[in-house]
């Protein structure tokens, strides 16, 4: 039996005996994130944007590029209880703070869950074109040993958002943050010992 056969959990995706997704708090920020992603991102077992949604209540999912996306995207925009946002890692950024003080709404922010390079070209598509970027300001060492890192600094979607969330501060955030990080660390393990990935460097 190969190690693709074994059974999965449908939500971490890791075998049934490493499932991380039990006692797992969902967390429901005021800021919601949008989490825009495609079917292909979605079978990649390493996905983390799917731990997201396991983890965070105020979350919703849009397939790029799959029939109805961009009308999803536009009504995501035009809501009137949050102000959307874009999540891009390159200045120039606004900073979240500003934009809340500024509206008085929390963010709807848009998180890009694919690769480097797709994440480029969806941030150029017309209907995400006009949003503003946030970024996040202390990057720390990715934790993330699964892919490939295009850059030194690359982190993985979950790491990304989280890091976001803990500088936006949302309310609660900080009792729940802990116990989400180690939940991922856990996750990361389970996945890197699975398919015999050792790295000397590997943080955690
Ligand atoms: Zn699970």
């Amino acid at each position: 039996m190969g190690k693709s056969s074994k059974e999965r959990c449908i939500k971490c995706r890791l075998i049934i005996q490493d499932c991380i997704c039990r006692d797992i708090p969902t967390f429901w920020a005021e800021h919601k994130i949008t989490l825009l992603t495609s079917k292909k991102e979605e079978r990649i077992i390493s996905n983390t944007g799917r731990l997201l949604r396991c983890m965070l209540g105020n979350i919703s999912t849009v397939y790029m590029g799959e029939k109805g996306w961009q009308k999803a995207v536009e009504s995501e925009i035009t809501r009137t209880d949050y102000t959307p946002v874009i999540f891009f890692p390159i200045p120039p950024v606004c900073d979240g703070h500003s934009i809340m003080e500024n509206t008085g709404k929390p963010l709807n922010i848009f998180v890009l869950d694919t690769s480097w390079k797709n994440a480029r070209r969806w941030l150029h598509k017309p209907v995400l074109m006009n949003l503003k970027k946030v970024g996040i300001k202390t990057v720390p060492p990715s934790e993330y040993i699964l892919r490939k890192q295009s850059a030194e600094n690359y982190l993985c979607t979950f790491q990304a958002v989280t890091l976001l969330m803990a500088e936006l501060r949302p309310k609660g955030f900080d009792s729940v943050s802990f116990q989400i990080h180690e939940k991922f660390k856990l996750w990361v393990k389970s996945l890197a010992r699975e398919r015999g990935l050792t790295r000397t460097t590997a943080r955690f």
